[in-house]
């Protein structure tokens, strides 16, 4: 009889564990999971889901506007904050029900509560002592939003945690932060027709991005109407009769209803009796793995947002189906970090993979650059402002695609598939004797032929 519970129990029932565990049952695995808080993890519960719910909600009044371009008379129209919330709700519910029923159909067994590691091959569930003796043990615990800085009276600011359950929309809100997160509440708010601001330390959003994307995002959101209060940080924040009153590094002090935090998140490292099995974290918390996603106890792996690699469910995913291969598959399968393709849902949407203008020069490679903006058709006849901007970055030598970055709509959907031309080391000539599809904005795409740079 073996000497372990299970072969498998999995801390964390989000995007890599619970492909893990699914996978690693597949191969025969008998597999533990446990959930402290709603299965599917930060993204199905408050996370990449509700959000895009949120984004296509708020893009509705871009298309009413559109409509009457079109000849349509749409009327009145007026948005229900409460409505939408409780139509998300019961989306997030039935995808719950769905990630538990999955994991249970692979044979997984199922726990509802926190776990914590008491040695290299040990586990407690905390709400009954349960004590497991497990062959492997998988740290998919993901990471939280933080407040940090902390200011005085940052804790009246609420997270991406929060935000998703907030009882009425916000008439005046502030996001502070340049990220992802924050650029998309930022648009999504805007859109729903909330006064918005972005406040941010930098000088332009997305820090990371392609430079031009960079800009022709932060003129895209001006237009849109959302202040961008850059360059400036927050120093305090008090409850007044009106709001919530933030004092800004320049010295103005502005009220809102609401003010969203999105300056970061932390692995969930505190706590979890990882002192116990010898497992190092860097200096931001995070579990230290291999290109195995093994952490220095051998019997202990981690995947996902808990090892800050690349904090992203697609990545998550792929980390937590390598590991169950590479433990239970007797298939070793190490994932490459290197090409990642992404979105962002801002309105413009942006879509990037590869390496930016600025990295691929910064490589020290002779480089060409593509490059074309126009306006949406859909927006011709409405007048919307609705632009679309499309990079390139090709490396002149191999004229293979280093880079692709887009704004506009759809971006997300489009990058996808250059993301598998990326990756598979398609050249510009490839591109050039690919038929357009007429009319597209995507084609555009195989019929830029003079380099701007
Ligand atoms: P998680 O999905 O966070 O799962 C970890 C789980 O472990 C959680 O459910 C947690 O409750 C549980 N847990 C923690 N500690 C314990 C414990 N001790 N015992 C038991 N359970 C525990 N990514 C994209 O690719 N696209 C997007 O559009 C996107 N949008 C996002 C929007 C927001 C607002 C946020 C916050 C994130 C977004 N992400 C997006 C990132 C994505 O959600 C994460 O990268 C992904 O969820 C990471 O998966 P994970 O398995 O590492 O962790």
């Amino acid at each position: 009889m073996s000497a372990f519970d299970v072969d498998l129990f999995v801390i964390g029932g989000g995007s890599g564990g619970v492909r893990a565990a699914r996978i690693a049952a597949t191969y025969g695995a008998r597999v533990m999971i446990a959930e402290e808080f709603r299965y599917g993890g930060t993204c199905v519960i408050r996370g990449c889901v509700p959000k895009k719910l949120m984004v296509l909600a708020g893009r509705f009044a871009d298309d009413f506007r559109d409509a009457a371009g079109y000849g349509w008379s749409v009327g009145e129209t007026r948005f229900d904050w409460r409505a939408l919330i409780a139509a998300k709700d019961r989306e997030i519910a039935r995808l719950e029900g769905v990630y538990r029923g999955n994991l249970e159909r692979a044979g997984v067994t199922v726990r509802d509560g926190r776990a914590v590691i008491e040695g290299p091959h040990e586990v407690r569930l905390l709400a009954t002592g349960e004590r497991i003796r497990a062959a492997h043990i998988l740290v998919a615990v993901g990471a939280r939003p933080s407040l940090e800085p902390t200011i005085p009276g940052g804790e009246l600011g609420i997270t991406s945690n929060e935000v998703f359950d907030l009882a009425e929309q916000p008439r005046r809100v502030l996001v502070i932060g340049g990220g992802y997160i924050a650029v998309e509440f930022a648009g999504i708010f805007a859109g729903l027709g909330s006064e918005t601001a972005l406040l941010h330390r930098g000088d332009k959003l997305l820090r990371g991005f392609d430079e031009e994307l960079r800009d022709k995002l932060g003129a895209a959101y001006a237009r849109r109407g959302v202040e961008l209060l850059l360059g400036r940080t927050a120093e305090a924040m008090e409850r007044t009769g009106d709001g919530i009153a933030v004092r800004l590094s320049s010295g103005e002090t502005r009220v809102f209803d609401q003010v969203l935090v999105a300056t970061g998140r932390r692995p969930n490292t505190a706590g979890l009796g990882l002192e116990t099995a010898n497992v190092a974290l860097d200096e931001g918390g995070a579990i230290v793995v291999d290109a195995y996603s093994r952490t220095l106890c051998p019997s202990i792996y981690a995947v996902g947002d808990v090892t800050n690699r690349a904090n992203l469910t697609p990545v998550a995913i792929r980390e937590g189906h390598a590991f169950a291969d590479t433990v239970f598959g007797g298939k070793p399968t190490m994932v490459s970090h290197e090409i990642i393709p992404t979105a962002v849902f801002s309105t413009p949407e942006i879509g990037t993979v590869g390496c930016s203008e600025e990295l691929a020069r910064a490589r020290g490679g002779e480089v060409a650059i593509y490059k074309t903006s126009f306006r949406s058709m859909r927006a011709t006849l409405s007048g919307r402002d609705d632009p679309v901007f499309m990079k390139l970055v090709v490396d002149k030598p191999s004229d293979r695609l280093l880079g692709a970055h887009l704004m506009g709509p759809e971006s997300g959907e489009l990058i996808q598939l250059l993301g598998t031309l990326v990756t598979m080391g398609a050249t510009k000539a490839d591109l050039d004797r690919t038929i357009a599809v007429h009319p597209t904005a995507a084609e555009e795409l195989v019929t830029m032929r003079t380099p701007v740079a």
